[in-house]
């Protein structure tokens, strides 16, 4: 059977996988993203030689690769996380099957759009180590003028707010990302009081849980930890403000969340569509969904980008 190498760069995993024309995932394997640009472009190569060896059954006949930060179908130009800058799609690979490179989020949506949730006017909002959103207008993925569109992670949801990896202060990142609902949590910062991610507020000697991970911040809330209600809260509450001026800004028919923190579920979906249909007082809120795909959106997508090379 044909399939295609999937390859998916994230911050903290590099998905990889075998993909059928279908979508059908039919070999998955994770592996820990190093850290430093030229190991992750090591890293990344030696994934797609491994997954791309012969196997009983199927024949990869093409490559997707999908990263973060800013993406051409040539080069991989930026990606903060990573500290890379114009690397070619060449680097990645020196497996003789024809490669295609695209932007994680962008690629996701697209795989949502071709398996899970669709529609013509659609934010997909992966929320995982950080937010960033696929924009799709009248049916097709919105770009924009320099391939930066979508970064609703980095608006600004509070003035002057908590300190952002980006440069920026206050950004929606810095509020509801799976890393800051995590880091919060473990700072026992909760609100502005605390900056730079610089540790617990003057006079809160209580440090919670350094171990835990935004699913647990999900978890403790539910149990009544209050420390973690508020930092979810919090985040809840940035998530609904980005997304009101999203909605009054473009329309949309409805916002899929995806990533790792829309595993929660109810306990993200029913206070987020109750607070921010309360933000919107002349129109009726979108449809706020989670994305049927949940964390395979982002294989599927490079599985995707790796089918358009093969055809
Ligand atoms: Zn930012």
């Amino acid at each position: 059977m044909d399939c295609v190498v999937a390859v998916d760069v994230g911050g903290t995993t590099i998905k990889g996988g075998l993909v059928a024309r279908d979508g059908t995932i039919l070999h998955f394997e994770r592996r820990d993203t190093p850290r430093g640009a030229d190991r992750v472009i090591a890293a990344i190569s030696a994934f797609v030689a491994d997954l791309s060896r012969p196997r009983p059954g199927l024949r990869p006949v093409a490559v997707g690769l999908a990263v973060p930060g800013l993406v051409t179908p040539t080069h991989a130009v930026f990606a903060a996380a990573f500290g890379w800058r114009d690397v070619p799609v060449s680097s990645f690979t020196d497996v003789d099957l024809p490669v295609a490179l695209g932007h994680d989020v962008r690629s996701a949506g697209e795989a949502e759009l071709a398996y899970g949730a669709g529609g013509d006017d659609v934010l997909f909002l992966p929320i995982g180590t950080g937010i960033a959103g696929a924009v799709v207008l009248s049916g097709s993925l919105y770009g924009g003028a320099g391939g930066w569109a979508g970064q609703i992670g980095h608006t600004p949801v509070r003035p002057d707010g908590l300190a952002c990896g980006c440069g920026q202060r206050g950004c929606l990142a810095a509020y509801a990302s799976g890393g800051a609902i995590a880091a919060r949590y473990r700072s026992g910062a909760v609100g502005d009081a605390v900056r730079n991610g610089s540790g617990a507020a003057a006079g809160d000697a209580v440090r919670h849980d350094s171990g835990a991970t935004a699913r647990d911040v999900v978890r403790l809330a539910a149990e009544g930890d209050v420390r973690a209600a508020e930092v979810w809260s919090s985040a809840v509450d940035a998530l609904a403000l980005a997304l009101a001026t999203y909605t009054l800004l473009l329309d949309p028919a409805r916002i899929v969340i995806g990533g790792g923190v829309s595993l929660a579920g109810d306990a993200l979906l029913v206070p987020l569509r109750e607070r921010l249909a309360g933000r919107l007082a002349f129109r009726r809120p979108p449809e706020v969904v989670a994305s049927s795909l949940g964390v395979d959106a982002g294989l599927l997508g490079a599985g995707l980008l790796g089918w358009r090379s093969a055809s």
